[in-house]
């Protein structure tokens, strides 16, 4: 069930109307829904019903505290991908000891802080990644649990962007290579071997891409057990699509019993960690905007909002589809024109959505829909314009879980030249 309906005309978040919000904080703002985060944790975890398995949260999805800290209390691990990150799950109350690492550019002091807080897993992706983690362990005097992650060259069937898991792909280590790095591991003193990872890319609508990599990795399980050498831990990756646009992607027991169906026919009982990010936030928030003007060309109608491709990024980078509604159907809807709603960014990639079919009038909000992950977790500050309030619902109360920036924020960092 959605947790975005519309209540007399009223599109709410739970019980909250979204204009309540908007007047009480202004827009551009995000809203996230507590029991639809909570409810899509819960039917991942559902899935495997009593086999072990961990799911690791990908905190670059969404990685306001307050959905960090809904998650930990659910019993959540959590996936990194940087020390801002782990200081993040930290402060919301997670647990290292079900934080996964991953990354390929980890510094050394970012390794340094991962290790020393006792990270489950540090997710390597080079040998040269492995050789600088033996040496930060050494110097702590410490062991490093680690995963290689590698990269089973198969196609996740989604967007060039979020395509991590083909041979061309910067991510992972390819499994030839793998079968060295472990056997090279297993004799260094400060390693210790715990499972092996792969995360092929994001927003994938079906399940083969998922059977046919962990049919690679399981392969590499056991070619290392021949050796000696035994895996712990199948970090089997996000990526698990949601509906944007009416795409059907599996559902999560589906999703799951591909993977179970995988183990069992290898006769592999390993615990299984999975990375979800977008699955989980993805459909639990929504980005408002109020239209500022209406404009007409010859050839086009614009609806300028005053949300753009800083506070929502998605569309310009990757050509990615939200759907835009209004929040209130009060006004007369029978007259719809196709819009492209467009923000204030001077760049003509600034476009929220082409050919949108609305009633809207000057002073209108809008919510963009599907909005939980990689949106705010993207904002920044081009055009020195702030970034976005966030507000989480749960049940009929609306928390702010991050203030506007202020114009005092935006340079403060800042310094003129001595005279
Ligand atoms: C981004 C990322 C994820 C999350 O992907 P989703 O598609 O949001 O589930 C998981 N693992 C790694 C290593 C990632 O980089």
């Amino acid at each position: 069930m959605s947790f975005f309906q519309y209540q007399n005309g009223e599109l709410c978040a739970e019980k909250v109307p979204l204009t309540q919000i908007a007047s009480a904080i202004g827009t551009p703002c995000y809203v996230y829904s507590r029991a639809a985060l909570e409810q899509q944790w819960h039917t991942l975890n559902d899935a495997f019903g009593d086999y072990p398995h961990t799911i690791c949260y990908a905190v670059k999805a969404n990685s306001n505290i307050a959905v960090l800290n809904i998650l930990a209390k659910l019993g959540s691990g959590f996936d990194i991908v940087s020390e801002g990150e782990l200081r993040r799950v930290l402060a919301a109350g997670g647990d290292p000891d079900k934080v996964v690492f991953s990354g390929v550019a980890k510094s050394a002091s970012e390794l340094e802080f991962a290790i020393s807080q006792g990270v489950k897993s540090i997710n390597i992706e080079s040998v040269a990644e492995l050789q600088r983690v033996q040496e930060v362990a050494a110097s702590l005097n410490t062991t490093a649990s680690i995963a290689f992650r590698v990269n089973p060259d198969v196609d996740p069937q989604t967007h060039p962007y979020i395509s991590t898991g083909m041979d061309k792909a910067k991510f992972g280590v390819p499994m030839e290579a793998a079968f060295a790095a472990y056997q090279h591991a297993a004799n260094l003193p400060n390693i210790e071997i715990h499972g092996i990872a792969c995360h092929i890319g994001s927003q994938i609508t079906k399940t083969s891409p998922f059977s046919d990599s962990l049919k690679i990795v399981l392969g590499m399980v056991k070619r290392l057990a021949a050796e000696g050498i035994n895996i712990k831990q199948l970090d089997l990756g996000g990526g698990l699509g949601i509906d944007y646009q009416g795409e059907q992607p599996p559902t999560a027991n589906e999703y799951v019993q591909t993977m179970l169906d995988g183990v069992k026919d290898e006769g592999i009982d390993l615990p299984i960690a999975i990375e979800p990010g977008r699955y989980i936030a993805g459909n639990s928030g929504v980005m408002l905007t109020k239209v500022e003007y209406l404009k007409h060309n010859d050839s086009k109608h614009f609806a300028i909002v005053d949300a753009g491709m800083n506070d929502l990024l998605r569309p310009s980078l990757y050509q990615a589809f939200h759907t835009i509604v209004p929040v209130s159907k009060s006004s007369d809807q029978s007259k719809p024109t196709l819009f492209d709603v467009v923000g204030p960014v001077c760049e003509s990639a600034d476009v929220l959505g082409y050919d949108r079919s609305l009633a809207v009038q000057a002073n209108d909000l809008l919510a963009v829909l599907s909005a939980g992950a990689y949106s705010f977790s993207m904002a920044n500050n081009y055009n020195s314009r702030l970034r976005p309030a966030e507000v989480m619902v749960d049940g009929d109360t609306a928390h702010v879980i991050r203030q506007r920036e202020s114009h005092e924020d935006l340079f403060k960092d800042e310094s003129l030249l001595p005279e």
